[in-house]
């Protein structure tokens, strides 16, 4: 059987701390659809979804079993439609914690079939997020680091 993932997110920017998720994901999970979404909180984009969608797709080119992909709709509808029975997150600290355990209790609610799988930040991506990047490329500072493609 194939093991689909679904690893959601706003990736407002994609990082390299997204990235190495993606790359240990795939020890687990034969497809790994990449489904960059609106989240609601976060309304207004800074980068350009169908720019960031061009971009994961470039970074993963040599990598079949990765899909990309813009959705706007629940997470947890959208799994079951792909055929994803997982949903594949990252966890840095006990922020991150609170929230994604929140989402994932709702989205058993929503869909029983659908596991959220969690793997911890790798320590040297740990401190990487996507609104500290925006900021910094806000007042033009370089964030090519952060970043497993160019912008
Ligand atoms: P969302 O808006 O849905 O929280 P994000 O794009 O901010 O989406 O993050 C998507 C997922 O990646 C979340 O599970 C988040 O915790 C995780 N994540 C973000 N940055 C990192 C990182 N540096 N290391 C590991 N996981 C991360």
């Amino acid at each position: 059987m194939t093991r689909i993932a679904l690893f959601p997110g706003s990736f407002d920017p994609f990082t390299k701390g997204h990235e190495d998720i993606v790359l240990r994901g795939l020890k687990l999970f034969d497809q790994i659809i990449i489904a960059i979404g609106y989240n609601s909180g976060k309304s207004v984009r800074y980068f350009d979804i169908n720019l960031m969608k061009e971009r994961i797709e470039k970074t993963f080119k040599d990598y079949p079993g990765i899909k990309v992909v813009i959705f706007a709709e629940l997470t947890a509808e959208f799994a079951k439609k792909n055929g994803a029975r997982y949903l594949l997150r990252g966890l840095r600290n006990t922020t991150d914690f609170e929230y994604e355990n929140s989402i994932a209790q709702v989205n058993r609610y929503l869909n029983e079939e659908l596991e959220s799988v969690f793997l911890i930040t790798s320590p040297q991506f740990a401190s990487i997020s996507s609104s500290i990047i925006r900021e910094v490329h806000r007042y033009k500072g370089d964030v090519s680091n952060f970043l497993p493609y160019q912008l």
